[in-house]
C-alpha cells in the first residue's frame, strides 16, 4: 500500500474523510482512519474494508450476530473494489479477521451459569434455554 494507492482512494471517495489514527475503523458516517505506518497489501486490503463499511451504509446492530453480518457486507465490498485498485484478496486475512468476530460471538453466547450456548433477542439481550425457563 502506497501513497499513490491512498490518494486513489481518496479522490474516487470524496464523501470519505480519511484521517490518520492508531489502526483501522471506521466511525460513522463518513470518517475512516487509517494507521500511519500502514503500508502492506494486508492494510490496502483492510483501507478497502473500512471504505466498504462507508458505502455498505449499514452501521448499527443491537445483536452481535448482526454485528458479524455488518463485518462480512463491508468485506464483501472490499472484494468487489480490490481488483480496481490491483489489491490481492487475501482470503485467510478476511477469514481471519472475520474469525475475531465469531470467537467474540461464541464467547458471548456462552451462559456463565451452565456453559450453553444463549440466544440474542432483537432487543441485544442474551438468553440462556436452560436458565431462564
Ligand atoms: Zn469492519
Ligand atoms: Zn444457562
Amino acid at each position: 500500500m502506497d501513497a499513490t494507492f491512498l490518494a486513489r482512494v481518496r479522490a474516487d471517495f470524496p464523501d470519505i474523510r480519511f484521517v490518520t489514527g492508531e489502526r483501522f475503523i471506521f466511525r460513522p458516517p463518513r470518517t475512516v482512519v487509517v494507521p500511519k505506518n500502514a503500508d502492506s497489501e494486508a492494510d490496502a486490503l483492510r483501507l478497502l474494508h473500512e471504505v466498504g463499511h462507508a458505502l455498505s451504509r449499514r452501521w448499527s446492530f443491537d445483536t452481535e450476530v448482526e454485528r458479524l453480518k455488518i463485518e462480512v457486507i463491508a468485506w464483501a465490498k472490499a472484494r468487489e473494489l480490490a481488483p480496481l485498485y490491483g489489491v490481492t484478496v487475501d482470503d485467510e486475512l478476511i477469514e481471519s479477521e472475520l474469525d475475531s468476530y465469531r470467537d467474540f460471538l461464541h464467547q458471548k453466547s456462552r451462559c456463565p451459569s451452565c456453559g450453553l450456548t444463549r440466544f440474542q433477542t432483537p432487543d441485544g439481550v442474551f438468553h440462556c434455554p436452560k436458565c431462564e425457563i
